[in-house]
């Protein structure tokens, strides 16, 4: 036996998806301090479950210290209010929910999403486990109960009354450390008609278009419909629709209802599932290939880096995201082919990536500085940065990703 069991299941965990070997948490910023004393890394190697097939990473850090006192606050750019905007008004219309109505977010943060169920008269609660966070969404009259979500906290929740008729849990499935109480949640708070809705990042896209950055610690598990479809099974519940989103390189939003409850499996599960089998995703040999296309994506962006120095170029970095920590460490690029990044959070300016102590700038060195090259880490908002920066060609500047493949783009 190895010691490591499937976080869903309880089957050993023999089989690797990817090693990328050691890394310092993504969001570990480092000050001048930081960087003049050591700093600790973990494994970054993810398995593949071949009972069940969930993709999983194991958990070295205690979620409290990860999450309990989060700096991060969710992104207020314009297009993700809108896509909380229009997620608000199609389930008020779909599900018929008014002043009667409970509507429940699960990781609910400042309240950016229950502020616009709120506005439009439908009772809410938020619960979120970092209470500085929770402080926020308090401030802004929302209703927040300060918690990690699982079994417990929704049995107390539904001996208050607090029975849900939507509850929605977006981008938080992957930071749950055990799956099985956090789903048994669900089917406690929810009423016999209620849906819950689950945002993650699919992983056939994740595989197809080679996103091995989007792995990072605070990511423990990385979901198929397939898998995510036995899940809900185990615990009485069942997905009866599901949508397909553009949001983190391509998510699924699935629709998810007691066992016995009134809702008609929509076309839409089956032709999901359909893709997810022809990707061969119900086949655990199929996820033995992933390892080498990470591999390519590590030779081309050194070879690119090392060519761009030897002739005497300038390559550096825009954005700060967790994502570009993994594929910095992971590729061992350091100051030397990279010679900053730049970022628009003040927070993280005067900072360092953590682990290859890359220093984070503000967005105007780039003019200052001018380099040949510029290499866009956050490439789920390449079109906007390329908007945003399209002043780099007055001097000859290119853009450049490395994910699903090394590009120049003009
Ligand atoms: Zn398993």
């Amino acid at each position: 036996m190895t010691g490591r069991t499937c976080r869903l299941c309880g089957a050993e965990l023999k089989r690797t998806f990817v090693d990328l070997g050691r890394s310092p948490l993504a969001n570990s910023f480092l000050d001048a301090t930081g960087i003049a004393s050591g700093e600790i890394t973990y494994p970054l190697h993810v398995y593949v479950c071949e009972k069940c097939l969930l993709v999983q990473l194991q958990e070295f850090e205690r979620p409290e210290s990860i999450f309990s006192d989060y700096l991060y606050f969710s992104s207020y750019s314009a297009s993700w209010l809108d896509h909380c905007r229009r997620y608000t008004e199609a389930m008020i219309e779909r599900f018929n929910l008014d002043e009667r109505s409970l509507v429940v977010e699960i990781a609910s943060n400042d309240g950016y999403l229950l502020q616009y169920f709120k506005k439009a008269g439908v009772g809410v609660l938020g619960v979120e486990p970092a209470a500085n966070v929770a402080k926020v969404a308090h401030e802004k009259g929302i209703e927040t109960d300060v918690a990690f979500f699982g079994a417990d906290t929704a049995r107390r929740l539904a001996a208050a009354a607090k029975n849900a008729d939507l509850m929605a849990a977006n981008n938080v499935l992957a930071h749950v450390p055990d799956l099985n109480d956090f789903v048994a949640g669900f089917k406690i708070l929810l009423k016999r008609t209620g849906t819950a809705t689950f945002e993650f990042p699919h992983l056939q896209a994740l595989i197809a278009e080679r996103q091995f950055d989007t792995i990072y610690h605070e990511h423990f598990s990385y979901f198929s419909l397939l898998v995510a479809e036995k899940m809900f099974e185990r615990h009485g519940l069942r997905i009866y629709d599901v949508e397909q989103l553009p949001t983190h390189g391509g998510s699924l939003r699935v629709f998810a209802c007691h066992a016995d409850a009134p809702y008609e499996r929509t076309s839409r599960v089956d032709e999901v599932l359909r893709g997810e089998y022809q990707a061969g995703l119900d086949r655990v040999e199929t996820y033995d290939r992933f390892a080498s296309s990470v591999v390519e994506v590590k030779m081309d962006l050194l070879a690119f880096l090392i060519e761009a120095r030897r002739n005497g170029k300038t390559v550096a970095g825009y954005g700060a995201p967790a994502k570009g920590n993994t594929l910095l460490n992971y590729c061992g690029v350091g100051p030397e082919l990279l010679s900053y990044t730049v970022d628009v959070s003040p927070h993280k300016q005067g900072r360092y990536l953590p682990g290859v102590q890359i220093p984070i700038k503000a967005p105007e060195h780039i003019f200052a500085t001018r380099p040949d090259f510029l290499l866009i880490l956050p490439w789920n908002l390449k079109d906007e940065i390329m908007q945003q920066m399209a002043r780099i060609r007055d001097w000859g500047g290119k853009f450049v990703v490395a994910i699903p493949f090394l590009r120049v783009l003009d």
